[in-house]
């Protein structure tokens, strides 16, 4: 998050704020590059700040049934909104609560987390007091409410390995619901949340760019130790000096991902010590993941990786599972770089406004004054770039607002 908004109003001013959408009071609206990480976007029609989940139930209720189109945000990590900005209500929950249900070493440990909390917060806590499973997703920017909706993951660790399941405010049917996890169907950078996007029960995209479910409150359960859930991402194994699948103090293993993450601009910007290689939406692009016969055809220096059902195995631990022999997943940095992107590529060259970033590439950065067109012309770029080379479609890992690549 890079500023405070302009002004707080109420979900019925604010629908009505929409509807109205005069020039003044769009002017008095945040524009959404103030919300994202980064930082493109223009005004909203209207911004709603929940304190309470009645709040955030009836902004999300009011807006729905004025049909005025609705984004729910969280840190604003994994949005690109175009210069035109959302024609529509903007609701977040500033809520930040932790509450511990259960903590005992047999049964491990079972929290409820409120929608609005940051998500590293809680993993500093939970390294802190000793909730195993998430320590790898150290450094990870935005919220909880977010983190199921693309089952975030990072050096081999996934939210799925952690989720019990998820209080929502289900939009089609208008009642709060507990899904549980076997209903949230998560996968690679997925989750029935995600899919929700893109399904009404009349077909078509009435919910974009916020899911039908509307996330209130995340319960997770954790193992309880000092040690990490197995390690299962080799660069980080290098770091710690353990063996992919060993164990390893979780206060280790959090310190060795910020530093890998900022090494590579992978951490929110420091205002005190302003970063433009920060200035992004994380990666860009997701891995693919490809038929094993298509995966046979890429030059023999690509990365493969396996492709694990995010449903922890009885054998693998809370993080890993079964492995599925069909798929493979590569590694969109190596396609981008060896279809000739290098770090700090720039359409207009290195001194776009938008760019690689200049320690990774599979960051798209604004480098200070870049527009959402910009970014999307660059992303554009790279994806038909990498398509030429190698025959694979990148897919934008962002929601996108009001943009298409
Ligand atoms: C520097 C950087 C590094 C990153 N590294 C990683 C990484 O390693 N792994 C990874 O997986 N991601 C990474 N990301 C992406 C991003 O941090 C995550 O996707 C994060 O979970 C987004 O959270 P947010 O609160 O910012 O969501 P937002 O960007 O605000 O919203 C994203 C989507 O989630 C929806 N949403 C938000 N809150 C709710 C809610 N309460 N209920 C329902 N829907 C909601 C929004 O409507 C939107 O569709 C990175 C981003 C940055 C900027």
């Amino acid at each position: 998050m890079t500023a405070t908004p302009a002004r707080r109003v109420s979900a019925v001013e604010a629908v009505a704020e929409g509807g109205a959408s005069g020039a003044g009071e769009v002017l008095d609206q945040p524009a959404l590059a103030e919300l994202t990480t980064l930082r493109v976007g223009g005004p909203a029609d209207a911004y709603v700040e929940a304190t309470t989940e009645a709040e955030l139930v009836d902004a999300v209720r009011a807006a729905d049934d004025a049909g005025e189109p609705l984004l729910v945000i969280g840190g604003g990590s994994n949005l690109l909104v175009s210069d035109e900005g959302f024609g529509g209500v903007v609701v977040r929950d500033v809520r930040a609560e932790i509450r511990i249900d259960a903590e005992d070493t047999c049964g491990g440990g079972s929290m409820t987390v409120t929608a609005g909390q940051d998500w590293d917060q809680l993993v500093e806590r939970a390294v802190a007091q000793e909730w195993v499973g998430i320590e790898a997703l150290s450094g990870i920017p935005g919220t909880v409410g977010a983190a199921p909706v693309q089952n975030i993951g990072a050096y081999g660790q996934e939210v799925a390995g952690v989720v019990a399941s998820v209080r929502v405010w289900d939009r089609a049917e208008s009642r709060i619901r507990n899904l549980p996890l076997i209903d949230l169907a998560f996968g690679y950078r997925t989750s029935l949340l995600k899919r929700s996007m893109h399904a009404s029960p009349e077909g078509g995209d009435i919910w974009y760019p916020s899911p039908r479910y509307v996330v209130l409150e995340v319960n997770l359960q954790m193992r309880l130790g000092t040690l990490s859930a197995p390690i299962a991402y080799p660069e980080l194994a290098r770091r710690l000096g353990v063996q992919v699948g060993e164990r390893a103090p979780s206060a280790e293993v959090r310190a060795a991902v910020l530093e890998l993450r900022g090494g590579k601009g992978m951490l929110l910007d420091d205002p005190t010590a302003p970063d433009h290689d920060r200035w992004s939406a994380g990666s860009f692009f997701t891995n693919p993941v490809v038929a094993a016969d298509q995966a046979d055809l890429l030059p023999a220096d690509a990365p493969r990786f396996p492709v694990r059902s995010a449903l922890p195995s009885r054998t693998t631990g809370p993080s890993l599972g079964e492995i599925d022999p069909t798929l493979v997943k590569t590694s969109a940095a190596w396609l981008i770089e060896h279809a000739g992107f290098t770090k700090g590529f720039g359409v207009h060259g290195p001194a776009s406004a938008a760019t690689l970033s200049t320690k990774h590439t599979l960051a798209l950065t604004n480098r200070g004054g870049a527009s959402a067109a910009e970014i999307v012309e660059l992303a554009r770029a790279v994806r038909d770039g990498v398509l030429d080379t190698f025959g694979i479609e990148l897919v934008p890992e962002p929601v996108l607002v009001g943009v298409a690549l």
